[in-house]
C-alpha cells in the first residue's frame, strides 16, 4: 500500500522494507524448495529490532500497537509470502498470555529471548480429532508434586522442528468434570522437551520452510513456575491474543495479494499477445482493477480493528472480518495473478503459484470462514448461534 495512515505506520513500513529489500524471490523460491526454515531472514529481524514490535520497552521491545504490528506483518508477506509471514508471526502475539496473565518472573525471564530471536516457540491449541471446537481438546496435564504431568498429542504445530518452548493449552480438568466447557483448561509455557515430546512432519501444499507438524507428549513434566495465570483459566487467556491474531493474518493475506497484483500488473503490462500488451484487455485488466479494491477495502478493515485494539476498544467483529477479508482479498488476487500469467503463471520462475499455495493458510488457519460468519451471524447480527 503507497499510503500509510499515519507517521508511525510509514517509519515501520520503511524500517521493515530496508530488511526485507535483503531476501529477494530467488531466496524465497531456494526455502520454497528445499524447505530449511529461514534463519537468516528472522535472524535479520531480531537483530534489527522487529521481533519485539508488540512487546513493553522494559522487556526489550519498542511497545507499539498492533496497528504498527498489522503494517509490519504486511509488508513482510508482500516479500516473502506466508514463510517469511510464519517465521517471524508469534513473536507479535504468541507472548501475549504470558504478558498480560504472566508472573513479572515469568516475563522477565520469557519475553526477552523471544524479542532477542534466541527461543522459538510453538503453539499448541489444534488437536487432531478437536479442531475448531477447543473446548473439546482431551491432552491432559495431571497435577503432581511440583508440577504436572502432561500426555496427548497435538496437530499442525508450527515451527516444532525448530522450538525451544511451547505455548500449550491442556485440560487440567475433564470437560464433563465442568458444567462451562470453557473451565478446566490450563496454559502452560514451558520447555519443547524433545525427549518427551516426539514430532511428526507433516507434508504440506504451502510454507515448507516453515513446518508443520503431529506431536506426541509422553509424561512430559511441566514444574509449577511454566503454568500461566491460574489454573483452569487458559480458554479465557487465549481468548485475549486471538483477535490481533486474526487482524495480523488479515493484513498477511493483504500482503500477498498486493505483491500478487503488482506481478500480475507488471506481466500484463509487458507480455505483448497480438500485437499489444494483454492488460489492454478488459478481460485482463478489470479482475486486476477488482483486486486492489479488494485489497484495499480489507486493508482498511484490518486497520480500524487494529485502531479499536489498540484502543482498548471492542473489536471482535472487527478482527475477525480482518482475517475473512484479507485473506479471501489475498487469494483472489494470488488466483488471478496466476490466470493473468497464462502458462508463465504455473511455473515457479514467476512466483505467483507459490504465492496461491500459500495464502491459502490465510483462509484456513488459526480460524476458518464457516466460524468467523457464524460469529458474525451471532454477535453483530443478533441471529441464533448455529453450532
Ligand atoms: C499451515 C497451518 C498451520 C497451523 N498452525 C497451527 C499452530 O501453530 N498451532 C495450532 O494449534 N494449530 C495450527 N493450525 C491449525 C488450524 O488452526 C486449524 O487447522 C484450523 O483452526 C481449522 O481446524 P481443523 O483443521 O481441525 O478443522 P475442523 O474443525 O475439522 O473443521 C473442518 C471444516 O469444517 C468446518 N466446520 C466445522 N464446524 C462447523 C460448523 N459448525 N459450521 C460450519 N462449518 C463448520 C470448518 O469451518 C472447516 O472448514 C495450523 C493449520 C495450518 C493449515
Amino acid at each position: 500500500m503507497e499510503r500509510d495512515l499515519t507517521e508511525n505506520f510509514r517509519l515501520v513500513r520503511e524500517g521493515v522494507q530496508s530488511v526485507c529489500n535483503n531476501f529477494g524471490d530467488d531466496y524465497w523460491l531456494a526455502r520454497d524448495t528445499d524447505g530449511v526454515f529461514p534463519h537468516e531472514f528472522h535472524g535479520a529481524m531480531a537483530e534489527a529490532g522487529w521481533l519485539g514490535i508488540t512487546m513493553p520497552e522494559e522487556y526489550g521491545g519498542s511497545g507499539l500497537g498492533v496497528g504498527e504490528a498489522a503494517v509490519m506483518m504486511n509488508t513482510v508477506a508482500a516479500c516473502g509470502a506466508m514463510t517469511a509471514a510464519s517465521s517471524v508471526h508469534i513473536n507479535m502475539f504468541g507472548p501475549h498470555p504470558i504478558l498480560v496473565f504472566g508472573t513479572e518472573e515469568q516475563k522477565q525471564k520469557h519475553i526477552p529471548p523471544l524479542v532477542r530471536g534466541e527461543e522459538k516457540v510453538s503453539f499448541g491449541v489444534t488437536e487432531p480429532n478437536v479442531g475448531l471446537d477447543t473446548t473439546n481438546i482431551t491432552t491432559f496435564a495431571e497435577k503432581v508434586d511440583g508440577g504436572y504431568i502432561v500426555n496427548g498429542r497435538k496437530i499442525w504445530n508450527s515451527t516444532a522442528q525448530q522450538a525451544t518452548r511451547i505455548l500449550l493449552l491442556a485440560r487440567t480438568q475433564k470437560r464433563e468434570e465442568n458444567k462451562d466447557p470453557t473451565k478446566g483448561i490450563t496454559i502452560f509455557y514451558t520447555e519443547f522437551d524433545r525427549k518427551k515430546i516426539e514430532v511428526q512432519l507433516i507434508h504440506k501444499m504451502g510454507r515448507k520452510a516453515v513446518d508443520s507438524n503431529m506431536i506426541f507428549f509422553d509424561n512430559l513434566f511441566i514444574p509449577d513456575e511454566d503454568l500461566i495465570g491460574e489454573e483452569g483459566m487458559g480458554f479465557r487467556y487465549i481468548l485475549h491474543a486471538m483477535n490481533p491474531e486474526r487482524i495480523l493474518v488479515g493484513a498477511e493475506g493483504v500482503g500477498i495479494g498486493q505483491d500478487a497484483l503488482r506481478r500480475a500488473s507488471k506481466y500484463a503490462l509487458e507480455r505483448e499477445v497480438f500485437g499489444r500488451p494483454i492488460g489492454m484487455n478488459q478481460g485482463i485488466q478489470h479482475p486486476l482493477a477488482e483486486n486492489w479494491m479488494e485489497l484495499e477495502a480489507a486493508w482498511l478493515m484490518c486497520v480500524k480493528a487494529a485502531e479499536l485494539f489498540d484502543a482498548e476498544q471492542p473489536c471482535g467483529a472487527e478482527a475477525n472480518a480482518s482475517k475473512f477479508l484479507g485473506a479471501k482479498a489475498g487469494y483472489n488476487a494470488a488466483v488471478q495473478a496466476v490466470m493473468t500469467h497464462g502458462g508463465m503463471g504455473y511455473a515457479k520462475e514467476y512466483h505467483v503459484e507459490r504465492l496461491m499455495r500459500e495464502v491459502m493458510i490465510t483462509r484456513i488457519a488459526p480460524v476458518s470462514e464457516q466460524l468467523i460468519s457464524s460469529f458474525i451471524a451471532e454477535r453483530v447480527l443478533g441471529l441464533p448461534k448455529s453450532y
